[in-house]
């Protein structure tokens, strides 16, 4: 059988090396740390530095097909990669989705909306972003920020000189503060062949920066709701993206704003396991191995939560409920990390 090869040994990982397993794939996880989520559950691990170019060049030659669980590869190594083995979603999806600004040019070309923003290096450009865009606004950092992590809030012009700082020096964006209603995702997938098919959208909570509930239904209106799955499909085709993207929209009053995309199975979509035939692991193996895509249409309303360093507590009281636990089989607890979820199936789909 053919085996896919996997950047990235997190839970995403993880849970990709599962859904593959299950289809009679093998699994190989490229991954720098030791004892890391995916290596407990893939055929293969290989522990090696992005840097280390002989370590991905047998990495590329004993796998089919490379896919990743992270956009944040570096551009040398994708190099290497690429020129042996075919890489999904391809170099285009990941170069756009790497950097904010890019991604934020890319997006506007499309007739998209973002969030008002300008690129920021030092002290003048960000006065100048200020004077622009007005308080309250989000600098954050071009490259590599996740989880709430690289930006800095903007309350007052004050506050400037703080969260310039807290960039390191690294190129930033300041992006003017969306006064949303909610925010949804649309976990989306595109096939080979070009097929398209999108999961209902998910409305998120986040605390801390970090996501802390996907609900499916979202509260929006039929017209939203199709013009969520339509912003998410016109991404996908723009790229000729082939595997699972995700499509964080922040909702107001007339619009939908894009805020960010993430060429990759998202965290918001983690309730398709529970909610829909075919989840989005095996939605994006699927696709990266040149299959049809399968039935991701929603036959519950579910509630994921994510579970934290601070969550582990709880863990044997929620197995002794009717929800559905996922567990990462981190080594290391630490408050703030992500160490599971679990999903509560609150009804029939309505
Ligand atoms: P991840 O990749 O883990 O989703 P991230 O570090 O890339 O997170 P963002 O998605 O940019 O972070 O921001 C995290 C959260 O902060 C958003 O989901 C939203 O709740 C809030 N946020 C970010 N940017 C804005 C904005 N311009 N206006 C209002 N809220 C924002
Ligand atoms: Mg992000
Ligand atoms: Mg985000």
């Amino acid at each position: 059988g053919a085996t896919i090869g996997i950047l990235g040994g997190g839970q995403l990982g993880r849970m990709l090396s599962v859904a593959a397993s299950r289809l009679g794939f093998k699994t190989c996880v490229f991954e720098p740390g030791s004892d890391c989520p995916a290596s407990h559950v893939a055929n293969f691990h290989l522990k090696a530095d992005y840097d280390d170019h002989a370590a991905l060049e047998r990495f590329a030659r004993s796998v089919d097909v490379i896919t990743y669980e992270f956009e944040n590869i570096p551009t040398a190594a994708l190099d290497v990669l690429e020129a042996i083995t075919p890489i999904h979603p391809n170099r285009r999806a990941l170069a756009t989705s790497q950097d904010r600004l890019t991604e934020k040019e890319f997006l506007i070309g499309l007739g998209l909306s973002v969030a008002p923003f300008a690129d920021v290096t030092d002290a003048d450009s960000l006065r100048a972003a200020l004077n622009s865009i007005g308080t309250p606004s989000i600098l954050k950092t071009r490259r590599m920020g996740y989880d709430g992590k690289g930006q800095a809030r903007i309350k007052s012009p004050d506050d400037a000189d703080a969260a310039l700082a807290a960039m390191n020096g690294a190129p930033a964006v300041l992006e003017g503060f969306v006064d949303f209603q909610r925010e949804v995702s649309v976990i989306a997938a595109r096939a080979q062949d070009g097929s398209v098919a999108c999961y209902d959208p998910g409305e998120n909570v986040h605390r801390d920066g970090i996501l802390h509930t996907t609900t499916v239904p979202a509260s929006l209106s039929p017209s939203q709701r199709t013009d969520a799955v339509l912003i998410a499909a016109r991404v996908l085709n723009a790229l000729d993206y082939v595997g699972v993207l995700g499509v964080e929209l922040f909702v107001t009053r007339n619009a939908l704003i894009v805020n960010e995309i993430a060429p990759r199975v998202h965290n918001s979509g983690h309730w398709t396991q529970n909610g829909c035939a075919i989840d989005q692991f095996e939605q994006h193996i699927r696709a990266v191995a040149g299959w049809p895509l399968g039935d991701g249409s929603r036959h519950s309303n579910v509630t994921m939560e994510n579970l934290t360093g601070d969550d582990m507590d709880r863990v044997p009281q929620i197995a002794k409920t009717d929800a559905s636990l996922h567990l990462y089989g981190k080594a290391e607890v630490k408050p703030g990390r992500k160490m599971g979820h679990v999903n509560t199936v609150t009804g029939a789909a309505t």
